[in-house]
Parts: C-alpha cells; sequence; structure tokens
C-alpha cells in the first residue's frame, strides 16, 4: 500500500509519460470511479478503495495540470528526484529562485534553421528581414489548462445525488467538473505566429550565417527558447549568381573580339565597369577569371568575378561580300571536331 502511493504519478494513473493531456484526463476519471470509496463495502475494501482513490487524486492534481506536470517531468527527468520531494511546500522566493534554475537546468528548445533571400543592395547596405515565428501560448480562456470547471449539470454543484444518498457519480462529490475549453479545444495551447524583426548588417555575402538567440523552438520542458540560425541569399540578378564574396556573371563577345582579341568593358553589379582583355580566339565555355573584381568581405578581402563567355554574332541579315564570305568559310577548316 505504500508502495502505491510512493509510484510514480504516470504509472499512478496506469498512462505513459508521453500521454496526452486528454488520455490522463480520461485515465483519471475511469480510475476515480473504479476506486471511489463509495463502490466499495466491506471495510477492507473501502479501506484499499480510499487509498487508492487519494493517491489517483494526487496523481491527477500535478500531471493532470500542464504546468506542474512540465514541471514533474523535468525533475523525474533530469532532477533524478522522488515524486514526494516534488510536493514539498515552497516559499514564493524558494519557488521563483527554484523556477529560474529550472529553467536554465532543462533542456532549451530546438534550433531552427531558416533561409531567406536579399537583393544585392539590400544586403551590401543592410536591412530588416522578417522571420514568422511560431509559437504556442497557454490558452486565456482555461489559462492553459484545456478544460473549464464548470459547475456540476447532473447535481447542479450539491455534489450529491437526488436522494442526497450518494455521491453524484458525474462529479463524485466535488460539485464542479470539467469541461473542455472550446477556444483552444482541449489543447491548453493557442499556436501563435509573431514575425520577428532581424537585422541583417551591411556587407553580408551570399551564404552569411547569423544566429538570434533564443528566437528558436519553445522548450517542452520550460527551458530556454532554442537559437534561430539565419542563413542569408543575395537574390541573382541582371545575370549575375552570388557565392560568397565571388560573383558569376556572363560575359558577351563579339565575333571579331573572340577570334582576334581586344579589350572588352564588362558590366559587373553595382554600376561597377572592367576592361577585361580577351586573348585571340577566346572559345564559347571559356571562363574567364577576374581576380579581385568580387564582393568585399567583412575582412577587407574583396573575391573573384567568374566570367563564362558567350560569343555573340552580329544581328545584321546584310549580305557580305563573296570573298569575305569564303574567307569566314575558310577558317572552318581549323575547327576542330
Ligand atoms: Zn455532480
Ligand atoms: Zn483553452
Amino acid at each position: 500500500v505504500e508502495n502505491a502511493v510512493r509510484e510514480d504519478h504516470y504509472s499512478q494513473l496506469g498512462v505513459t509519460a508521453e500521454a496526452s493531456n486528454e488520455e490522463i484526463r480520461q485515465a483519471y476519471r475511469r480510475l476515480v470511479m473504479k476506486w471511489h470509496p463509495d463502490r466499495h463495502h466491506t471495510a477492507t475494501d473501502k479501506a484499499q478503495a480510499e487509498i487508492r482513490f487519494k493517491a489517483i487524486q494526487s496523481a491527477y492534481s500535478v500531471i493532470g495540470d500542464p504546468d506542474a506536470r512540465k514541471r514533474y517531468d523535468v525533475l523525474n527527468k533530469f532532477g533524478g528526484l522522488n515524486p514526494d520531494d516534488f510536493r514539498h511546500p515552497f516559499s514564493e522566493q524558494t519557488q521563483r529562485n527554484w523556477e529560474d534554475d529550472l529553467r536554465s537546468r532543462a533542456p532549451a528548445g530546438a534550433d531552427v534553421k531558416w533561409k531567406t533571400s536579399v537583393s544585392l543592395k539590400d544586403a551590401q547596405e543592410g536591412c530588416t528581414v522578417i522571420y514568422p515565428r511560431k509559437f504556442k501560448e497557454p490558452c486565456d480562456d482555461c489559462e492553459g489548462q484545456g478544460w473549464n470547471r464548470v459547475v456540476c449539470p447532473e447535481c447542479r454543484g450539491r455534489g450529491m445525488n437526488s436522494s442526497r444518498l450518494r455521491y453524484c457519480s458525474t462529479c463524485y462529490g466535488h460539485g464542479t467538473t470539467e469541461c473542455e475549453c472550446g477556444n483552444c479545444e482541449g489543447r491548453g495551447r493557442i499556436d501563435q505566429v509573431d514575425n520577428l524583426k532581424i537585422r541583417v548588417p551591411a556587407g553580408v555575402l551570399d551564404g552569411s550565417e547569423m544566429v538570434a538567440k533564443r528566437c528558436g523552438k519553445q522548450s517542452r520542458y520550460g527551458g530556454h527558447n532554442g537559437d534561430l540560425h539565419v542563413t542569408i541569399k543575395i537574390k541573382p540578378e541582371g545575370g549575375w549568381k552570388f557565392a560568397g564574396r565571388d560573383i558569376v556573371g556572363t560575359l558577351k563577345l563579339p565575333f571579331s573580339i573572340a577570334l582576334f582579341g581586344g579589350a572588352v568593358v564588362a558590366e559587373l553589379p553595382l554600376g561597377r565597369t572592367l576592361e577585361v582583355t580577351i586573348a585571340p580566339r577566346t572559345n564559347s565555355g571559356k571562363k574567364i577569371r577576374l581576380a579581385g573584381a568580387g564582393l568585399v568581405g567583412h575582412d577587407g578581402v574583396r573575391g573573384d568575378a567568374i566570367l563564362n563567355v558567350t560569343i555573340v554574332l552580329p544581328k545584321s541579315r546584310k549580305k557580305l561580300a563573296p570573298e569575305v564570305e569564303e574567307a569566314i568559310r575558310g577558317l572552318d577548316a581549323e575547327v576542330q571536331t
């Protein structure tokens, strides 16, 4: 009997530690009905039932209350304390210190990874991005319980049946009964979203990572939130793609420059231009790496621009002189297959 009282609150109600609040509530209802002293008649049965009845109520007073359950779980899992220690009376101050301590001892919520894209201009100048953080908040209507206490409809609060000989079988003599909260549909929590503004510093590069402390998932055990890891991507623009401090784009070469070599002006992002010397016979698909023509990192080092050559034929449909056409056709013989 002594053991039965000292048993873990979950086994007391015949549920696992993973049971939902609803499952716990149902188990409790079933058991108080079964072990109600009124339902047992011999003196021994009655005495035993009374002990079980009290133990069940005591277990439910803890794990039937989501907040108390959370604390109980933490102590059970991470504090290694006896369930009875949980019932020690705390002064308000001790309680507060204890809760602070618990918060930092309890496992924090999970970290969240989030990618977001910004324009090159915003990345260079700094900007604000909005992270839609999802979280759960205790329901106001039921104070996070998932249910509200209402006057028992069966006995209208009297706690006894109409002949007044027995406890009311609906409320077991309490006079009140639990009614699922309509606002949260019994979950006790309401899903919320708030838009967190996250400041992106000037000069971030594609792939830069930032950490917003404690903006990740909520802890299931009353600990701190996890962190939010933000990866910044820079949106491609004007044919340019960005990768760290390097920029990748296309260099269109007129046919004659590709063939004979020469200088062209490459237009880079952010309005910069750069004269590029092209070697004779530069083919389409060649990659030209311009060292130091990329973006500047926080260490002041500039990346490279990588240009993929594309040869552009003249647009004009003007007929070429026969000797010009013949000369150009003559070049085909040199093309390796
Ligand atoms: Zn009742
Ligand atoms: Zn509610």
